[in-house]
């Protein structure tokens, strides 16, 4: 896991995280997904200074690898100098190492945060669900911790003031924030009281509105106005023209009779693809999500 550096903002990696969702959803299952309806509290990797180093990281490993549902991995824990913050050999197991970046020792409040993407790891490791380029892989990673229950932890350990400014993991605040959104729909949770860090609530925020973004766009009956408008204009050309339209954006038309649409589920974010033929309600096969449409 990255460590240091300015800290990035915004949304570069979002189609990779939109990749990282669908993919979750292929290789799990809805059930399984759902099977992570409770997030990682507090009180699970509640870690102080005057609890004993070694017993007190073995404790927060051990919970975590319990609610990625690990039974028998054993996580092994240790402290060096490294630049990285954390990292973990992927080996056959049961046994798995990971090694924290010596800062922690005195940091503990951000122990959790870094157990839960290096225990992600071994979760995506023995489930063969891994990206080959190095950076898709981590935000495959961050992605799947957060949508899990895990993440809010990683959003956490983002905090600036004046003089410094700290944040683990791949993603930046706000993609952090975009999942947890995302999370939170799904399963009817309100992340936001978890924060203690104003800025990681600030992110969180941005990253919602984004999410809410996703849940609006034509067809779902959700679009706005200068949305629905656009979305006739192009339906129309469609039909008059007999050929895919439009080239970018959110949905296409495709197939002369019937006219049928594509377009982004805003749950698991695969494409969806209906006829055309006024108000719908569909059901992502992959999600389950019901959605409500006006082609
Ligand atoms: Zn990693
Ligand atoms: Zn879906």
């Amino acid at each position: 896991m990255a460590d240091g550096g300015p800290v990035e903002h915004g949304f570069p990696h979002l189609d990779t995280v939109r990749s990282a969702l669908t993919a979750l959803y292929r290789r799990l299952s809805y059930d399984t997904v759902h099977a992570f309806a409770t997030s990682v509290v507090p009180a699970d990797v509640a870690f102080s200074d005057q609890d004993d180093l070694h017993l007190g990281v073995q404790r927060v490993a051990r919970e975590l690898v319990r609610h990625f549902r690990l039974p028998d991995a054993r996580v092994i824990v240790s402290f060096r100098e490294m630049t990285h913050a954390a990292n973990v050999e992927l080996a056959a197991g049961p046994e798995y190492f990971i090694e924290l970046n010596d800062r922690f020792r005195t940091h503990r409040r951000d122990i959790g945060a870094a157990l839960a993407h290096e225990v992600m790891h071994v979760y995506l490791h023995r489930l063969d669900l891994t990206c080959p380029d190095t950076w898709d892989n981590e935000v495959l990673t961050d992605t799947a911790t957060t949508y899990l229950g895990a993440g809010w932890l990683l959003l956490d350990a983002f905090r600036e003031d004046d003089v410094s400014s700290q944040k683990l993991g791949y993603l930046t605040p706000e993609e952090f924030g975009y999942v947890l959104a995302k999370r939170a729909d799904a399963f009817g949770e309100d992340p936001s009281i978890w924060f203690t860090s104003p800025q990681a609530y600030t992110a969180y925020t941005k990253g919602r509105a984004m999410a809410q973004r996703d849940a609006q766009q034509p067809p779902l009956t959700a679009a706005g106005w200068a949305g629905r408008r656009r979305y006739a204009k192009d339906r129309r050309y469609s039909q008059e023209h007999g050929t895919p339209y439009p080239p970018s954006g959110p949905y296409i038309f495709d197939g002369r009779s019937p006219l049928r649409v594509s377009f982004t589920c805003p749950t698991c974010q695969q494409r969806i693809r209906i006829p055309v033929r006024g108000r719908v309600r569909a059901r992502c096969g992959l999600c389950r999500t019901v959605l409500e449409c006006d082609t």
